[in-house]
Parts: structure tokens; C-alpha cells; sequence
């Protein structure tokens, strides 16, 4: 009866957003106010979108967030100057640059400029060596969502010994998720572009991760009767009727009869990756107050 089960994201996210927003409440009794600092260079409208929505959902639990942007031609130094001086702002406790910078500007400077502390993305040198050393630290929040939807179709201990197979290896999806997975206990296979017999490998899986960015890449005959599918992938393709719309890395309505579960694209691990930079945002704010 579990059969192709709609694992809802959104039902997921509001949840762990109600958490957190306790979570903003008690911190705030100890007289913190968590803040999120979030820089966006140029105006790619995308990236518009996705602040936008960060700073929204900040409002929406309690957390303060800080607003910057800056015009496309904000040089590296300047950019690096403004993580300076947001790193040295006590009451600022996460801080976060929208990606893509242009392409003047070196991701990887700035990422390691932020204090690993404030790295609410998770993507600094030293949380990524942490998270892979399997200490508590600020994990990616993509990936540490599709954790989380994991643990709700499976149950907290239920990951152990299953294999996994994370289709993608991006330092922000398929990396940090094969290592938040072999910490769950799970044989981990990571699959990319040069992989020999993609399909094959992954029709051994007991829960499949697609982070590739190609639509429905994923078919059935990648996948084992009774996986849980986690389609991260966001796609946007042109319809018949001239509209655009979004579809995952997996093939939605051919694979669902025969998975367990699997995630719909929209409605998925989307939300889920906000509510869990909400999650690190208040989480940084504790670590830096000692509670
Ligand atoms: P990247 O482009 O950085 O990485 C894609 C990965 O897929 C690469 O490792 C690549 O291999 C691999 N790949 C490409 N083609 C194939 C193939 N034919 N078979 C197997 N593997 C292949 O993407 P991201 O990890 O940043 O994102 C992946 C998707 O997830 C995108 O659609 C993105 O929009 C979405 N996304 C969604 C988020 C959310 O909130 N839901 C958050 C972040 C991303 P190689 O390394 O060899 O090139």
C-alpha cells in the first residue's frame, strides 16, 4: 500500500520551519536575536527569485535578516571587504552569498573569506572537512534535507545498511549527500557523467538521489522495485504550449508506480532547502552564544 508513495516537501518543510521557529523563540529569550546576512552581486533575476524567498522565510520564523546588494561590477576586494566586516559583526551570525557571483569574482575566495561559524551554507573548507570527518557542524542544506525526508519514509535508524546511490558528485549536492548518507550507516555508490553503466549501478539502490540537472535523466529502468527515490533536480523546460515549466532529474510519473516513495519536482527537497538554511541560521546562532 506504500507504493509510490508522494513524499510532500512542502508538508515537511512547514513542519521543520515550526521547529525552528520555536527554536528563534528560546534563543531570543537568552537575548540573541538570530540574524542572516545575505549578499546578492548583479541581478540575475533567478537569483533575485532566490533571495527573495531566504529573506522571506527568515521574516516568517523570527530570524532578523540583513539585505545587500550590490551592483555587478562590485569588485572581488570589495565583495571579500563586506564578508570582512559582516564576519567581525557580532550580532550577525550567519552569513550568506548568493552563487553565482559574476565572473570577475571567485566563488571559491569567497566562500573561504566567511567564518566558518557564520557559513550557514555549509560549504566553507572547514565544515566540509568536518561533515566528512563526521562531526556536528553546519551541513549543506540541500542535502541535509533529503536527509531528512530519508529519515520521515524510513524512520530515524531505518537508513542502516541499505545502499544508496547519489547520481551527481557537486561539491553542494552529491559530495556533502554521500557523506551525510555513510554516516546514516548506508554502502554509498556516487554515479557522475563518466560513469560505465550508470542505469545498472543504480537499479541496485534501496534509495536513489538524482542531483544531475537534466530532465528526467532518471527512468524506470534505473530504478528497483520499492526504492525511495529523492529527485533533486530543478529543470525548466519549454512545453507545446510555449510555457515553461519545472520537472526534476526524474522521470515523475514512469517511475513512481514503482517506487516506494519519491519526491515530486516542485513541492520536493525545494522547500526543504530553505527551511534548512533556517535551520543552520539559528543552529550558528546558538554555537556562537555558547548555548
Ligand atoms: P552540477 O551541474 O554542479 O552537478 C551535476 C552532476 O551531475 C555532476 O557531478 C555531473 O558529473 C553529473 N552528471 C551530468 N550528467 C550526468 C549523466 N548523464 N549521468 C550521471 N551523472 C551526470 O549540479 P548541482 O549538483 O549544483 O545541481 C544538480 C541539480 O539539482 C540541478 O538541477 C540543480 O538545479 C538542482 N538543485 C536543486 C536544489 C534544491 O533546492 N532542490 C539545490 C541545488 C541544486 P561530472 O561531475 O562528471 O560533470
Amino acid at each position: 500500500t506504500e507504493q509510490g508513495l508522494r513524499i510532500d516537501g512542502k508538508a515537511a518543510a512547514a513542519e521543520l520551519l515550526e521547529q525552528v521557529k520555536e527554536d528563534v523563540q528560546a534563543v531570543v529569550k537568552h537575548g540573541v536575536l538570530p540574524t542572516l546576512a545575505v549578499i546578492l552581486v548583479g541581478d540575475d533575476p533567478a537569483s533575485d527569485v532566490y533571495v527573495r524567498n531566504k529573506v522571506r522565510a527568515a521574516e516568517n520564523v523570527g530570524i532578523r535578516s540583513l539585505e545587500y546588494r550590490l551592483p555587478a561590477s562590485t569588485s572581488e576586494a570589495e565583495l571579500l571587504q563586506r564578508v570582512k566586516d559582516l564576519n567581525a559583526d557580532a550580532s550577525v551570525h550567519g552569513i550568506l552569498v548568493q552563487m553565482p557571483v559574476p565572473k570577475h569574482i571567485s566563488e571559491a575566495a569567497v566562500i573561504q573569506a566567511i567564518d566558518p561559524r557564520k557559513d550557514v551554507d555549509g560549504f566553507h573548507k572547514e565544515n566540509v572537512g568536518a561533515l566528512s570527518q563526521g562531526q556536528d557542524t553546519l551541513v549543506p542544506c540541500t542535502p541535509a534535507g533529503c536527509m531528512l525526508l530519508l529519515r520521515k519514509v524510513l524512520g530515524q535508524d531505518g537508513l542502516r545498511g541499505l545502499h544508496a546511490v547519489v547520481v551527481g558528485r557537486s561539491n553542494i549536492v552529491g559530495k556533502p549527500m554521500a557523506a551525510l548518507l555513510l554516516q546514516a550507516d548506508c554502502s554509498v555508490t556516487v554515479l557522475h557523467s563518466r560513469s560505465k553503466d550508470a542505469s545498472a549501478l543504480c537499479r541496485q539502490a534501496d534509495i536513489v538521489i538524482a542531483a544531475v540537472g537534466r530532465p528526467a535523466i532518471i527512468g524506470a529502468d534505473w530504478i528497483k522495485p520499492g526504492a525511495v527515490v529523492i529527485d533533486v533536480g530543478i529543470n525548466r523546460i519549454s512545453t507545446l504550449e510555449g510555457k515553461t515549466r519545472l520537472v526534476g532529474d526524474v522521470d515523475y510519473d514512469a517511475v513512481a508506480p514503482i517506487a516506494r516513495a519519491i519526491t515530486p519536482v516542485p513541492g520536493g527537497v525545494g522547500p526543504m532547502t530553505i527551511a534548512g538554511l533556517m535551520a543552520n541560521t539559528v543552529k550558528a546562532a546558538r554555537m556562537q552564544a555558547g548555548m
